[in-house]
């Protein structure tokens, strides 16, 4: 696995979205769901997206895949800035990019068998390719843990875990080289939640696939994760490599979220989580560092200058913290 090639890169991209409108039809409000963002997917890695509902992951992944676009800044995939290209080439490209949806059954369409619903990005894709459509589905199918007979019906017929089933065999089908995919498992029951995580991840290596994988699950994120990036109110605040990130966090956001997992031995625990409170509305967050309402830690500065992501004593390790010591130049602590 080449983890050091970027597949993706986000370039300080911003998202807002009007609120509301006045009489005349102007927007009474922006909401600003994503600030500032730079972020890399490298080939072959899976990145971690973590943070509180609200915190715009959902945005971000919309924008990866193309299904959104930046109010400013760049989506590039492999040198293409996917938010600047003609209809035509951001076809060719979507193909290449694919998205597995947090509610399987909304994300299907109830009029579709199952087999029209895996063989339908084909049409969209491969148009002139001479695929044989029939034997790939049926191929797809039993490699997502279907049965052929499954594919004769429709979504409501499916359980939950099946209806994911079929959102994978959708998202695999024009043979991607990225997947993003947003809160896979957090509509399922518990209980079949570790059997798509585990065939996505089969597929994923199987197919050397790079992954974005969205979630407010921390637990879930550290065990599939190659690097995180956690977000807060529409900034990255802290990026690095799994192992590191969770086993030394550095900005006092992810400290909190991590505090505030469930200890296989509560009476183990020495602290008591240390941040509480909510999210701030994004319709007026905070100025300055956004978290500073909720920051044990928070000085004077943090609320008048937005602090950037800057390394730590890790070279691959970066939290937007103004209390965060600078990495000294030839630091050899990587
Ligand atoms: Fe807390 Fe200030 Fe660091 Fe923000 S910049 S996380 S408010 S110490």
């Amino acid at each position: 696995m080449n983890t050091a090639t970027p597949l993706i890169e986000v370039r300080q991209v911003s998202r807002s979205f009007p609120v509301g409108r006045t009489l005349l039809g102007k927007p009474r409000n922006t909401v600003r769901a994503l600030d500032g963002i730079d972020l890399e997917l490298r080939r072959g890695e899976t990145l971690g997206l973590v943070g509180e509902s609200g915190c715009g992951k959902s945005t971000l992944a919309r924008l990866l895949v193309a299904l959104d676009q930046p109010s400013s800044g760049d989506v590039v995939f492999e040198g293409h800035c996917l938010n600047r290209l003609s209809r035509r080439k951001l076809r060719k490209e979507r193909k290449r990019i694919q998205m597995i949806f947090q509610d399987p059954l909304a994300s299907l369409n109830p009029r579709m068998t199952v087999r029209a619903s895996i063989a339908e990005p084909l049409g969209n894709f491969l148009p002139q390719a001479g695929v044989d459509a029939d034997d790939l589905v049926d191929e797809l199918a039993l490699q997502v843990g279907l049965s052929l007979h499954h594919l004769d019906r429709f979504p409501h017929e499916l359980s939950g875990g099946q209806c994911q089933r079929v959102g994978i065999a959708r998202a695999i089908v024009s043979s991607p080289d990225v997947i993003v995919a947003d809160e896979p498992v957090s509509a399922l029951d518990v209980s079949i939640q570790a059997q798509i995580l585990n065939l996505l991840f089969d597929i994923k290596d199987r197919m050397g696939l790079s992954m974005i994988f969205v979630s407010h699950d921390l637990s879930v994120v550290s065990h599939v994760s190659d690097r995180v990036a956690v977000m807060y109110l529409g900034r990255i605040v802290e990026v690095g490599p799994s192992r590191e990130l969770f086993e030394s966090p550095q900005h006092p956001y992810t400290k909190m979220l991590l505090e505030a997992l469930p200890h296989p031995r509560p009476e183990a625990r020495t602290r008591r989580p240390e941040v509480k409170g909510e999210l701030p509305s994004p319709l007026n967050p905070p100025a300055g560092c956004h978290f500073r309402t909720r920051c044990p830690k928070a000085v004077s500065e943090c609320a008048s200058v937005i602090p950037a992501l800057k390394q730590t004593a890790s070279i691959e390790h970066s939290a937007a913290c103004h209390l965060v010591p600078a990495r000294l130049e030839g630091s050899n602590s990587d």
